[in-house]
């Protein structure tokens, strides 16, 4: 697959050590008994993930469990900064748990970096209000602490490189737009 991938400044090590940091998942019990594992289902058609710029370096791209697909992030939802391809991955729903992505690790969660630049996490309201009890249900589910702590200090380290912090700050400022929208206060969250 020819790689024209968004510069990454984190190391392997770096994304070792933010994959080890989140082993851990957030709620007490399997929290896919709540929804018959819905976010690792094709709960529409070509739903998938986004790898991070240099997460690529965790896997060999040659992984029978996870479909490749390169796509130019000018043409998706990524700042403009972000120049050159990301990697976006869908899986048969089943892989071998110390393998899988980033976002599959932190869901529901996201970071949030506010107006004045300090790092927080956020239940993922943009991508799962409408899938996870987690967040639809916040309140019945409520995701545990040291899942809050454990990714946040993950994103702590995967906001040195700048274009994802970048990343970040674009995906926080789409929260904000949202969260004052209409179809927001109608849903009353
Ligand atoms: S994170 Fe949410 S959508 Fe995913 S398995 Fe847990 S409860 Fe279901
Ligand atoms: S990689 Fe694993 S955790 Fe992520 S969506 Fe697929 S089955 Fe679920």
């Amino acid at each position: 697959m020819k790689r024209n991938l968004v510069h990454s400044t984190l190391s392997k090590q770096d994304f070792e050590k933010v994959y080890s940091l989140l082993d851990v998942g957030p709620m007490p019990f399997d929290c896919g008994m709540l929804c018959a594992s819905l976010c690792c289902q094709e709960y529409e058609p070509g739903v998938g993930m986004y790898l991070l710029p240099g997460e690529e370096q965790m896997f060999t791209m040659e992984e029978t469990w996870l479909n490749w697909a390169l796509v130019k992030a000018s043409g998706h939802n990524f700042p403009p900064d972000w120049k050159g391809d990301v990697a976006f991955v869908s899986c048969n729903a089943t892989c071998p748990r110390d393998k899988r992505p980033i976002q599959c690790r932190t869901f529901p969660l996201m970071p949030y970096l506010t107006p004045e630049g300090t790092l927080e996490v956020r239940l993922d309201t943009l991508s799962g209000i409408l899938i996870c009890p987690l967040i639809n249900q916040a309140d019945t589910y409520p995701v545990r602490p040291e899942f809050y702590r454990a990714v946040l200090a993950a994103w702590k380290i995967l906001i040195k490189d700048p274009l994802i912090r970048s990343d970040v700050w674009h995906q926080s400022r789409l929260l904000d737009k949202d969260e004052s929208s209409v179809w927001r206060s109608l849903l009353e969250l």
